[in-house]
């Protein structure tokens, strides 16, 4: 089962125990992969199923519910300062690997990258691809590029982080000593430049608690891979 290729599809797509495939998922499956009419593939939904399916030209038969568990017991959103460059695709696959529920851009007083539409579909597709190749059942969401401001007011997650990386903070992990395995929680990082002083002060605010990643300083795109292996790590073990 797991040499089997895996396809994520939107939810509209399964019809009747079957699966219509676009063009573009025609043309992977028949031209990259080579796979024919009777060939099995898995088929998931992004949302937390998965089926055993069977080619039969344009379309994609399901066989049977598939029961996997590849997910986390905890929720975690990243919230993220768009680094410069192509850096944010890193963290959106990397963190897609790591187990991460949700990615929220947010642009920051010190962000230097504008995000376009284009870049938005590109890291949705990222997204798509990790989650594909690193067996998750859900592909993580990938909300729009927000302000941090209107970020941090919105937020609703039970345990809320903000990564800052000088000053005398409790680690991450020692912090989630006290969270429970189930929890929602939602970490932030920041750009390249750190956030502002009235950024750190006006998440305190919002219910952010500061908290260190090391006595290292790291860069904005290992920042937020650091900080969801230590959690992942914290949930999988069970130690909270
Ligand atoms: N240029 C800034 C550092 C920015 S690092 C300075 O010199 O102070 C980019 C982001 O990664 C930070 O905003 C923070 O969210 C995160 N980060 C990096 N190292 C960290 C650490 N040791 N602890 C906590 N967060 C860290």
């Amino acid at each position: 089962m797991a040499q089997l290729q895996r396809l994520a599809i939107a939810p509209s797509q399964l019809q009747d125990e079957k699966v219509v495939l676009t063009t573009q998922q025609q043309h992977y499956l028949n031209r990259v992969l080579r796979l024919r009419s009777g060939d099995r593939l898995i088929v998931m939904d992004g949302l937390g199923k998965w089926w055993l399916a069977q080619l039969t030209g344009a379309e994609a038969q399901i066989l049977e519910p598939l029961n996997v568990q590849t997910e986390l017991p905890g929720s975690i959103t990243l919230m993220v300062a768009l680094p410069k460059g192509n850096g944010f695709d890193e963290v959106v696959r990397c963190c897609t690997e790591l187990g991460v529920a949700c990615i929220a851009p947010v642009v920051s007083d010190r962000t230097l990258l504008n995000p376009s539409l284009q870049k938005l579909e590109r890291w949705r597709r990222i997204a798509q691809e990790a989650a594909e190749q690193s067996e998750r059942l859900i592909v993580p969401t990938i909300l729009e590029p927000v302000s941090f401001a209107a970020a941090i007011s919105t937020a609703t997650a039970t345990h809320r982080y903000l990564c800052v990386a000088r000053g005398s903070h409790s680690h991450l992990q020692q912090a989630l000593n006290s969270v429970s395995l189930t929890s929602k929680m939602l970490i932030a990082t920041g750009p390249e430049g750190g956030w502002t002083a009235a950024e750190v002060e006006c998440a305190i605010a919002a219910g952010f608690q500061p908290v260190s990643l090391g006595r290292r300083i790291l860069r904005a795109v290992t920042a937020p891979v650091v900080a969801l292996s230590l959690t992942a790590a914290v949930l999988e073990s069970g130690s909270t």
